[in-house]
């Protein structure tokens, strides 16, 4: 089955993306519900995260304490490593599992550090990036959660640049802060008539290399 990757910074849109995409028959798997139930209440991830930074980092449910450890990591990038070390292989084997049991026209992982993290880059057939200029980020951003243009630019300033993204990327849907919801829907459906194509034909091909 085809594979593709989405990802874009935060605010780019890809959830908008994403959403549209499984609507159209696309088998969406979300890196970031994934980690979201890892580090949930009771979470798999949540013994060796207590085990690697104690009972601070588990709330009173036994779920991850988020804000305290955002807060660690950004001061530390050694608990950085630690989570991602602890977290990355996790996330990698239940998106693997779930992109097995996928049924769909295509399979759409969203990976918003996709970039960022290059385990991602050889496991999926193209990389899709929603793009957008960072001043609409921030305001999207802003409108979205409430927090402050500081708040969202130092988020910023950890993800890749725009140009990164796009010098990754086998597709690019803009949706920058001239992009109307209307505009995106457009540029969303090309997009997955192109997958749909190209998975028709890869289908063709890889059935005939499954048995010659
Ligand atoms: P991401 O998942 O990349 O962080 P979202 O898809 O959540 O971004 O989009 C961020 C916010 O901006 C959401 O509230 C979304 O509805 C809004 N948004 C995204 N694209 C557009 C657009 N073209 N027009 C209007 N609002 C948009």
């Amino acid at each position: 089955m085809l594979s593709i990757g989405l990802t874009g910074g935060i605010g780019s849109g890809k959830s908008r993306v994403a959403d549209l995409l499984a609507q159209w028959g696309a088998a969406l798997i979300d890196t970031d519900v994934i980690a979201h139930a890892l580090t949930g209440p009771q979470g798999e991830a949540m013994p060796a995260l207590r085990e690697a930074f104690g009972v601070q980092a588990v709330t009173a449910e036994g779920a991850l304490n988020r804000a305290w450890m955002r807060e660690r990591v950004f001061r530390d990038p050694d608990a950085k490593a630690r989570l991602e070390g602890i977290l990355h292989p996790l996330i990698s084997r239940h998106a693997r599992e779930q992109g097995e049991r996928a049924r769909g026209a295509y399979r759409v992982y969203v990976v918003p550090l996709l970039v960022e993290s290059g385990r991602w880059r050889d496991k999926v057939d193209r990389i899709c990036v929603v793009d957008c200029d960072p001043e609409t980020q921030i305001s999207r951003v802003r409108e979205r959660s409430g927090l402050t243009p500081d708040g969202i630019r130092a988020i910023m300033a950890a993800q890749s640049t725009r140009e990164a993204r796009l010098q990754v990327a086998d597709d690019v849907i803009l949706n920058d802060g001239a992009t109307s919801a209307a505009l995106l829907h457009e540029r969303t459906r090309m997009m997955h008539d192109r997958w749909i194509a190209l998975a028709a034909a890869l289908g063709t091909t890889r059935g005939r290399q499954a048995s010659a």
